[in-house]
């Protein structure tokens, strides 16, 4: 019964938070490949296909970006960045480079799962082709093919601008999207340096679709990284 869970390739020098992952993801019944460092990660990653990649970035003999863009050159695995704080910098590069969301440690088992069934949904979806064409987490519903935004059966006018953002972060819902990423997607390869201009229009973007903007429960500020589009799916 276990054997159709899917299968994580951990890739983590540290003894104690191999541990961790180790009690964390077998209790839920998931695969577990464990590795110490690039080399040995990249490799099981190519052998056994894993369906999810958790990665830390301070690994003994290469750095988790290398590792990423390593992985990038082949596959669309969904790899998870498990790294400190202090490296805040390095994240964003992985992330830029096709880490597909981050976690910084000390983390929760519970953010750990949720992040990891995320990860599968998605790239489940991606694989099966589906790209719905009404996207709707709690009272917000969003209609492609109209280019129509409704809050609780409301329509909401959108800018161009606003819209594109709001499209772009949702097609990455539940998972961040970097500074970099969302200024390439929406303003265009050029500006990928004006940062204040997402902070505007992700204000005025709550100011639309947020009850309280100051508190919001949709556009998610992940500091110093980029912002995150949060659903209902990741809530519970
Ligand atoms: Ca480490």
């Amino acid at each position: 019964m276990t054997s159709d869970k899917e299968m994580i390739l951990l890739i983590e020098d540290e003894f104690q938070m191999r541990r961790f992952l180790r009690v964390t993801l077998q209790s839920q019944g998931y695969r577990l490949i464990e590795t110490q460092n690039g080399e040995e990660g990249l490799a099981q990653a190519a052998t056994r296909q894993p369906d999810v990649i958790l990665l830390d970035l301070g690994l003994p003999d290469m750095d988790g970006l290398e590792v990423t863009e390593r992985l990038r050159e082949w596959t669309n695995i969904p790899i998870i960045i498990i790294s400190a704080r202090e490296q805040e910098r390095d994240k964003v590069r992985a992330l830029d480079a096709g880490a597909d969301d981050y976690l910084t440690k000390p983390f929760g088992s519970d953010e750990l799962l949720a992040r990891i069934r995320v990860s599968i949904r998605h790239s489940t979806r991606e694989k099966a082709g589906q790209e719905s064409p009404v996207f709707q987490t709690g009272n917000l519903l969003v209609d492609f093919s109209r280019r129509q935004v409704t809050l609780a059966g409301k329509e909401i006018h959108l800018t161009p601008i606003e819209y594109r953002l709001l499209t772009t972060l949702i097609r990455y819902a539940d998972r961040v999207v970097t500074h970099n990423q969302l200024l390439r997607e929406v303003w265009g390869p050029q500006q990928t340096n004006q940062v204040q201009y997402l902070r505007v229009y992700m204000a005025q973007l709550r100011q639309k679709l947020e009850d309280d903007p100051a508190r919001p429960c949709f556009l998610i500020n992940e500091p110093g990284i980029g912002y995150r589009f949060k659903t209902d799916a990741d809530k519970g």
